[in-house]
């Protein structure tokens, strides 16, 4: 029997969760879904130091506002509860000396002066300091000391941890489905601190790799930052005696700057202007960044440009609902090298998704807008207004830009506009125009755009004026400028009591 896919997405609290870690949990999500499996969040917070207030109520606001749905772990419960390292500190310490009692880890009592000083000497010499096979037996450690010593400074204060003894000269061979076969030679590798007794805390390596054992994870799907820990996470499963149910590995590759080298970091959102977070994220410092929702993107064009850099159907298709993502996203085509991020493609698919989205849902939208800025609208009108603005914004905020005219008679006039078009005969004309569309509203009961409109253009030729001054002048007195759609639109989403008011108003203005 195969074994039941569970995978995990498991950050760290220290911060805001970066646009590459939501691109982390969309893979991991796409890949149980598609195998029915489970997705799991656990929270990697045994690093106290680094731990920042807030910070994991925001990596559940971003998976929610992004539309993956946790199956099992903080803030939801299950079956391997509790999910957060912190509340599971008993449960290591066990762990970490089942490896010293095999033999495959040791007690270090080594001060942090004498680190310090080590460190220093190899700097000296221009080398760097590894705590490894060939200086182990030459610190302070249980490898060294008697064993009456040994406990006696493991009972006698907290100033000791345990680390991992990784063998001298011995190949780890290993897999991983992005990167495909891979080995190191474990005397490149270093002694890792497995447990610290100060904060009776295991570190990132003993934590993970316990709880991917215990919540039975079957691949675990990461950053590639963590690449450089692959052989330690071997070595461990190997120590434990767990290699044969350890999980399969693909390592992600990174997201990259736009231009230039290297990754995108956290700070790349200020200095390079775009958000590179989820959502706006304050620090406890105060220091505010942008966020994708808040600068008004949809959480669907988000997700689909984010899922895209990294792996691709493999045909031309680039937009993707989350269930077409999930059915195609396959996790053997996510490729080597990393993928640069392009902010304009970002923008692209949000304009594409506004296009998409339901007039119903984008009016919900800028109705919010109009409350805050308290101008009043009715929702048909809204609906309407959006209808004919939408294929023109980037942003959910362009939606008040571009239709504000809609709801707020101009309060000035562009003057180049008012320049080019203003002259008696076309007020003259704008006013009778205004009267013949009251009547035919009167006659038929209603506004009909077509028919006012056809009645209008009749008009103007039966009577040889210029189209385009009239329908400009009008337009100038509706809008305050020459843009929006067809001046019959806007009347049918103003209504023809605007209308008219704004004719009278303009030419009270404009003289
Ligand atoms: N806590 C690690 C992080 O913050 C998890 C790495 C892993 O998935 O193993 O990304």
């Amino acid at each position: 029997m195969s074994r039941e896919v569970r995978v995990r997405f498991a950050p760290s609290p220290t911060g805001a969760l970066h646009i590459g870690g939501v691109r982390t949990a969309l893979y991991n999500y796409f890949f149980a879904r598609q195998n029915g499996g489970k997705f799991i969040l656990r929270i990697e917070d045994t690093d106290s130091q680094r731990f920042v207030e807030g910070a994991e109520d925001y990596i559940i606001e971003s998976l929610k506002w992004s539309g993956i749905e946790i199956d099992e772990g903080v803030s939801v419960g299950g079956p391997h509860a509790p999910y957060r390292q912190s509340e599971r500190k008993e449960i290591y310490l066990k762990y970490a000396q089942e490896l010293v009692d095999n033999g495959w880890a040791y007690y270090a009592f080594d001060s942090q002066e004498t680190l310090d000083a080590l460190r220093a000497e190899c700097e000296a010499k221009g080398e760097t300091f590894s705590y490894n096979y060939s200086v182990r037996e030459k610190m302070q450690t249980s490898l060294s000391l008697p064993s009456e010593e040994v406990k006696r400074r493991l009972t006698e204060d907290n100033h000791w941890v345990v680390r991992f003894k990784m063998p001298e000269n011995e190949i780890v061979e290993m897999t991983d489905i992005v990167r495909g076969d891979m080995s190191v030679n474990t005397s490149t590798l270093d002694d890792k601190v497995l447990f610290k007794a100060i904060d009776e805390l295991p570190t990132y390596h003993l934590a993970n790799i316990v709880d991917d054992k215990l919540m039975d994870i079957s691949h675990v799907i990461r950053g590639e930052e963590w690449l450089p820990s692959l052989p330690l996470h071997y070595m461990l499963y190997r120590a434990f005696g767990w290699s044969e149910i350890q999980p399969t590995f693909a390592h992600l590759p990174l997201l990259l700057k736009p231009v230039g080298k290297g990754k995108l970091s956290k700070r790349d959102g200020d200095k390079l202007g775009f958000p590179v977070f989820p959502l706006r994220w304050v620090a406890p410092n105060g220091e505010a960044s942008h966020g994708y929702r808040e600068d008004g993107y949809l959480p669907e064009a988000f997700v689909n440009m984010l899922s895209l850099l990294g792996w691709n159907p493999g045909n031309d298709q680039e937009i993707m609902s989350m269930q077409e993502l999930t059915e195609l996203f396959n996790i053997d085509k996510v490729g080597k090298s990393g993928s640069r991020f392009d902010i304009e493609k970002a923008k692209w698919f949000n304009a594409q998704y506004i296009k998409m989205t339901d007039n119903e849902i984008l009016a919900t939208e800028l109705e919010k807008t109009l409350e805050d800025k308290g101008i009043s609208f009715n929702h048909a009108q809204v609906i309407k207004a959006v209808g004919l603005v939408k294929d023109r914004a980037t942003y959910l905020s362009d939606l008040f830009e571009l239709s504000s005219y809609f709801f707020l008679a101009p309060e000035s006039y562009d003057a180049k506009v008012v320049a080019k078009f203003w002259k008696e005969e076309n007020a003259i004309h704008i006013s009778k125009a205004k009267e013949m569309i009251i009547a035919y509203c009167e006659g038929l009961g209603k506004y009909d755009a077509t028919g006012a409109e056809t009645l209008i253009h009749e008009w103007i030729k039966t009577n040889g004026f210029q189209m385009g001054q009239i329908m400009n002048t009008l337009r100038l007195v509706l809008v305050g400028e020459s843009k929006g759609p067809s001046i019959f639109e806007i009347i049918d989403v103003i209504g023809v009591d605007a209308m008219s008011s704004r004719i009278d108003s303009a030419i009270e203005k404009l003289g």
